[in-house]
């Protein structure tokens, strides 16, 4: 069928379709083995749809008689040297570049089942480029110049819409989102928001509701990925936190989530050392089997899995690392002020950790274990001010730098169509799944 398409169109006919199917690999249309050359696997579809196309949007072409393309999908087991086989690709100098060159590396280093590779070659097999989709949403591509190749990436032009959710917790902040089907990277996102705020391993109480705003990324109509929350409301407790993105392209600084009145969400400390995701909710305020309340012990424990990532709460400097008695494997980090934090029973200690190496907020210091006296893995965590334990869940913590005046401004006019999604979302009556698809940038 193929072929007699083919033998159909004139000279000029068959160079548009080039055209047109170089544009549709440009635009990452879907397309399989096509060649003037016979194929095995002739995709009548999408050849008409390309010549279809190729009538309206046409440029001319130069007159090189080059042109097989092929796309394969990356299966199981593959190298680079069985898939560009599959190609039709027969070049050894671009076998060696890609292979070799450390701009193309990422494309041999990164073959991952189910991706695609298309291919341009002569006749003969000579590659005369060829393009990976490294991500959902960035393809790199090799091309040939002669004798030298360069390698380049690309972005995937993709759309950003905005969705808009509502939920009640009932049981866990994960059981919520999956009831309304957020995205679990919004729903760790919306927690990382607030981290400062609210410890969510022991604050959340039935009844907890919240409210998001965040950007889903497509790409020709196919959902690619979550993307950034925009905005985001948390009532803990019948305490009402509030959070907008703000984005500033000249001060990356700048840039991060504020409330609706500017003042920086990002805290000096979070409230708790661990991560909080789908693995580790299910483990929320269980007390720690040997100790049973703060007083007895001078710190706060959290149960969860062997392995799981402890943080460094704020920045600091590295003051213990080692082991000490009953606590197994300590790590101490000294704060600016007059603030220390120790995280004890650990597996293991993080990349980097010694005696005087610097951390930052969110850094990992160790992952958590049952090191000492400990009768499970838990992380114990004690907070200290002037080396006195006060208790981390209801300690005031130092506030966070406010936005600049010169920001703030810039702030304030960004914010105002988000607050205004947050408001119509507020007077959705009812809670539960609410969508509403709007681009509002
Ligand atoms: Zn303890």
């Amino acid at each position: 069928m193929q072929a007699l398409i083919l033998s159909r169109l004139s000279p000029k006919q068959k160079r548009q379709l080039r055209l047109c199917l170089i544009a549709s690999v440009m635009s990452g249309g879907a397309f399989a083995t096509l060649g003037v050359v016979g194929s095995e696997a002739p995709q009548t579809t999408a050849l008409s749809q390309s010549l279809k196309l190729g009538e309206t949007n046409v440029v001319s072409l130069d007159d090189e008689d080059r042109g097989v393309f092929r796309e394969e999908r990356v299966l199981r087991g593959d190298t680079l040297a069985t898939v560009l086989a599959r190609l039709g690709v027969s070049d050894s100098q671009a076998f060696q570049y890609v292979r070799g060159h450390p701009d193309a590396r990422a494309l041999a280093n990164n073959l991952r089942p189910g991706r695609a590779l298309r291919a341009e070659t002569d006749v003969d097999g000579t590659l005369v480029n060829l393009t990976y989709s490294l991500s959902p949403t960035e393809s790199v591509t090799i091309a040939r110049d002669g004798d030298t190749f360069s390698t380049s990436r690309a972005e995937l032009q993709v759309e950003r819409r905005v969705h808009m959710k509502s939920a009640e917790i009932r049981h866990s902040l994960f059981g919520a989102a999956d009831a309304i089907g957020l995205p679990d990277s919004v729903t760790t996102q919306v927690a990382e928001i607030f981290s400062g705020d609210i410890d969510f391993y022991k604050d959340i109480r039935k009844g907890d509701r919240f409210r998001v705003v965040y950007e889903m990324l497509y790409h020709e109509g196919e959902l690619v990925k979550a993307g950034r929350v925009l905005a985001a409301e948390f009532i803990n407790n019948g305490k009402t936190f509030a959070a907008v993105w703000y984005d500033n392209p000249q001060d990356k600084e700048a840039s991060g989530y504020y409330t609706p009145e500017g003042k920086n969400l990002r805290k000096a400390f979070l409230r708790s050392p661990l991560e909080f995701s789908r693995v580790t909710s299910g483990f929320g305020g269980r007390m720690h089997p040997i100790h049973n309340t703060w007083k007895q012990h001078k710190g706060v424990d959290y149960g969860a899995p062997s392995g799981t990532r402890i943080r460094a709460t704020g920045d600091g400097v590295i003051d213990f690392v080692g082991k000490q008695g009953g606590y197994g494997n300590v790590v101490v980090v000294r704060h600016q002020g007059r603030y220390s934090t120790l995280y004890a029973h650990m597996s293991g200690f993080g990349p980097g950790i010694k005696k005087g190496a610097r951390v930052s907020q969110g850094e990992p210091v160790g992952f958590v274990g049952q090191t000492g006296w400990a009768t499970g893995p838990h992380l114990h965590y004690e907070f200290r001010v002037a080396d006195a334990a006060v208790n981390p869940l209801t300690v005031t913590l130092p506030a966070a730098l406010p936005l600049d005046a010169r920001h703030l401004a810039d702030f304030k006019a960004k914010g105002v169509p988000i607050a205004t999604r947050m408001a119509l979302l507020r007077e959705q009556q009812a809670f539960g799944p609410v969508v509403a698809l709007a681009n509002f940038e």
